[in-house]
Order: structure tokens, then C-alpha cells, then sequence
């Protein structure tokens, strides 16, 4: 491989550098167990061996990999670059982190190998991205900034998904719904936390991306002023329950029968009403 070394050298000896310095407060007790593989030994050294190791077993890689690190040395060493290699460099190390294995920790050294390998061709490919969105923002572009929009909207994603799940295991799951208990442990959120975390935006979300909502179903936010004056669907559930028996759970939803009339509805009765909505 004639066109790596002068990159696989260069780059993680920058890293370990910069991680040599930080080693001290960062890892606890300072010692790794001693390892007999070689890969492990870390260092720039290690990251060759374990690229060659990985580009043997897997020959088809070769080129890509190969392609990925000649874009970066040539940007990185492009003369003109407004941010500095080093802040890069240091971006990446946070980004993606090189994977840390405590004493007592038992993991496989394939594994560990793995690893490492996974989050030394991560940092590449983040490199490599950086580099190339510099090269076409200009030198406006931040690229502190960008990897913060980056991981935000990551994080804006996986929200989403948290109250997607909460409202599909409090809704959909039959015949018993997660409670809310154990779907706050599991989210890290009180129960009305959970109940709050989701609406009728979610649940039909969740519908149209499981295909289990009846295409009629019709439900949305309860607010009380939609409700004349007094009627009881301003503050309670009148969609489950009967005459003599009605339901005295706090409103949640407005959902809508056959006939268009609205209803409030409670979380409990929410997946019996989605249940009886014919499908279209
Ligand atoms: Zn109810």
C-alpha cells in the first residue's frame, strides 16, 4: 500500500499526542492490564499494524480506505486551509473518542481490536467530511460549530424516536401497555414526565410508521376551551367508561366518532377508541 503510509502515520501520531498529555486525569489508575497482542500497544505504530491487519482480511477495502486518506493528506496539507489541522485533529478526538478498556474489563482483544479500528476509520471519514464541506463553505465555515449542528440534530432525532417509542409502548402494545413506571425507568423520566412526553402528534406518528392506526382514526391535543361551557369532556375522559359508570381520568386527547361529535379522551381508553376506528 504505497499511498497510506505517509497518512496513517501522520494522523495518529497527532492523536496520540494529544491523548498522551490528557492520559493521566482521564483513564483511571493509569494501567492498562498488559496485553500480549501487539495491536494493542497503542500508538501509531498500533494503528498501522491494525489497518494492515484489517485491509488483509478484507483485500475489497483497500481501495476505499486508500481513496479516503489521500483526500485527506491533501486537504489537511493544503497550503491555504483557514482552520488548522490541529483543531481538526482535536475535533475528531472528541467526536470520536478512541475506545477506552478498563482493568477489569474482559472484552476480547479481537475485539477491543475492532474497536479501535471502528473508531480510527470513524475519525477519518469525520475528517474527511470536514475537510471537503470547508473546501465548499469557504472560509466561512466553522467547523466547531458544524460538528456541534451535527450532533444537536442527532440528538433532536433520537428525541423524537424516545417519545415515538413512549407512545407506541403506552398506546399500541397489547394487551398491556408499558406502564409508566417502567417506561420512566427505562427513559430516565417521571411517570408524568413520560405522559407528558407525547401527544397526538406522536401517537399518530407512530401509526403511520407502524401502519397499526386505523386510517379513520381521528385524535388530537385536548384543550378545554373546545368544549362548551361545563361539559364534562373539558376536564374528564368521556370517551371510555359508560352512563353510569363513566370514566374519571384526566383528558388527554379529543378524538372524534362516526357521527363527527368529539369526545376528551384519557391515555387508558386512547387504544380502545384507535381499535374501534374502521380502517380505510
Ligand atoms: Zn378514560
Amino acid at each position: 500500500m504505497p499511498g497510506i503510509p505517509g497518512f496513517w502515520v501522520a494522523l495518529p501520531r497527532k492523536f496520540t499526542t494529544e491523548k498522551s498529555g490528557k492520559t493521566g486525569t482521564r483513564r483511571t489508575g493509569g494501567n492498562r492490564s498488559p496485553d500480549p497482542h501487539p495491536a494493542t500497544l497503542g500508538g501509531p505504530l498500533a494503528a498501522l499494524t491494525l489497518r494492515r491487519r484489517r485491509l488483509d482480511l478484507e483485500p475489497g477495502a483497500n481501495k476505499i480506505a486508500s481513496s479516503k486518506s489521500l483526500v485527506l493528506i491533501q486537504n489537511l496539507a493544503h497550503p491555504s486551509k483557514m482552520t488548522s489541522r490541529h483543531l481538526l485533529n482535536d475535533l475528531a478526538a472528541i467526536r470520536y473518542p478512541e475506545p477506552f478498556f478498563p482493568e477489569d474489563d474482559e472484552t476480547p482483544p479481537a475485539e477491543r481490536d475492532t474497536a479501535r479500528i471502528d473508531a480510527e476509520e470513524a475519525r477519518a471519514a469525520f475528517l474527511a467530511e470536514l475537510t471537503t464541506a470547508e473546501e465548499s463553505s469557504g472560509p466561512g465555515f466553522d467547523p466547531l460549530l458544524s460538528t456541534l449542528e451535527e450532533l444537536v440534530a442527532i440528538k433532536k432525532d433520537a428525541d423524537e424516536k424516545i417519545r415515538l417509542l413512549l407512545a407506541y409502548g403506552r398506546i399500541y402494545v397489547t394487551p398491556r401497555p408499558h406502564t409508566l413506571d417502567a417506561l420512566g425507568q427505562a427513559a430516565g423520566l417521571t411517570p408524568s414526565g413520560v405522559s407528558r412526553a407525547f401527544g397526538a402528534e406522536e401517537i399518530l406518528e407512530v401509526g403511520d410508521r407502524t401502519g397499526l392506526r386505523p386510517a379513520a382514526a381521528d385524535v388530537s391535543d385536548h384543550h378545554p376551551e373546545l368544549f362548551p361551557e361545563g361539559n364534562a369532556s373539558q376536564t374528564r375522559c368521556t370517551w371510555g367508561g359508560s352512563r353510569t359508570n363513566p370514566c374519571t381520568d384526566e383528558a388527554k386527547y379529543i378524538v372524534t366518532d362516526k357521527s363527527g361529535t368529539r369526545w376528551a379522551c384519557c391515555d387508558s381508553h386512547l387504544p380502545g377508541y384507535l381499535r374501534s376506528r374502521p380502517r380505510t
